[in-house]
């Protein structure tokens, strides 16, 4: 396919998920929750184009020399869009870097993904609500969400496939900031491919802590698989969607919301995920 016909229907398949599945509604506030990667900049990229006028926020995970180019590769972006960038380093807001927290964890035998997920997600989840977006879109895009599917069901956690679909997260008591997936139904090497034809400035070498994770071991199993059943990852999400709505009703009675004690943000528990794992270190 051409390089401008491609664009052309990437685009289009963007534009088509974010109607169908109503990703944002007129008047919305959208943030995209950036990592200065490809699939997070696409994402940005597009709704600016689209005319939805989106903010980014990034955290800064302090990764090292991977954090501060993705940063700056960012803020050049942003600059040049006009788009208005908003910033927070993880260590400001937790006290800690990712590389000390993923370390601390392994010697509990978590992998260094484990606690990274749950902070980005509680202070993404805090920022945007207490900066009042109504939307955050993230970059995920179908390999993720075939992944997260795949993972869900060989580890035997059916109930998480609820929070997946074009639209997670949950609206309840307007504790959540609902999450959107506007690159759901597009595969990463598709995304690649449009970020290097329109030139964006990012760093495609995945994160220095992601290798030997879970997550990357069953990546390489559905490339597999996809190599052999051209179309499978696409039929996993479409099955999802098609399955979300009892998925939710099942799973929607398991633990009621409440306020986390020490935050505030929403918990199923008395202190939530994050907070429980930020106690370890005082
Ligand atoms: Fe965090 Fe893991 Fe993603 Fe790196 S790969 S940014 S450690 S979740
Ligand atoms: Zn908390």
């Amino acid at each position: 396919m051409k390089d401008t016909v491609f664009i052309e229907s990437f685009e289009e398949r963007v534009k088509n998920t974010i109607e169908k599945y109503r990703l944002i509604e007129a008047g919305e506030r959208v943030a995209v929750a950036c990592s200065g990667g490809k699939d997070s900049t696409a994402a940005l990229y597009i709704l600016d184009k689209l005319g939805y006028n989106p903010d980014a926020v990034i955290i800064d995970l302090e990764i090292g020399e991977y954090s501060g180019k993705n940063l700056e590769n960012l803020r050049g972006f942003c600059a040049g869009k006009g788009i208005k960038l908003h910033a927070i380093s993880i260590k400001d807001a937790v006290g800690h870097t990712i590389p000390f927290i993923s370390a601390a964890m392994s010697r509990e035998g978590f992998g260094p993904c484990h606690a990274c997920g749950i902070l980005k997600r509680w202070l993404l989840n805090k920022m945007a609500r207490e900066m009042g977006f109504d939307k955050v879109a993230t970059g995920h895009n179908l390999d993720d969400e075939a992944q997260n599917i795949f993972m869900n069901f060989v580890q035997g956690n059916l109930g998480f496939c609820a929070g997946l679909g074009p639209v997670s997260g949950h609206a309840e008591g307007g504790m959540f900031v609902e999450r959107i997936k506007p690159l759901y139904f597009c595969p990463e090497e598709e995304t690649r491919r449009y970020s290097q034809i329109i030139g964006f400035p990012v760093v495609y070498e995945p994160c220095p802590l992601s290798a030997d994770t879970f997550r990357t071991f069953i990546k390489g199993e559905l490339d597999n698989l996809e190599a052999a059943m051209p179309g499978a990852k696409r039929n996993m999400a479409d099955n999802l969607v098609a399955m979300l709505p009892a998925l939710r009703r099942q799973y929607k009675q398991s633990g009621k919301m409440r306020k986390c004690r020490k935050c505030g943000e929403p918990s199923r528990s008395e202190v939530c995920r994050a907070c429980e794992l930020l106690g370890r270190w005082g």
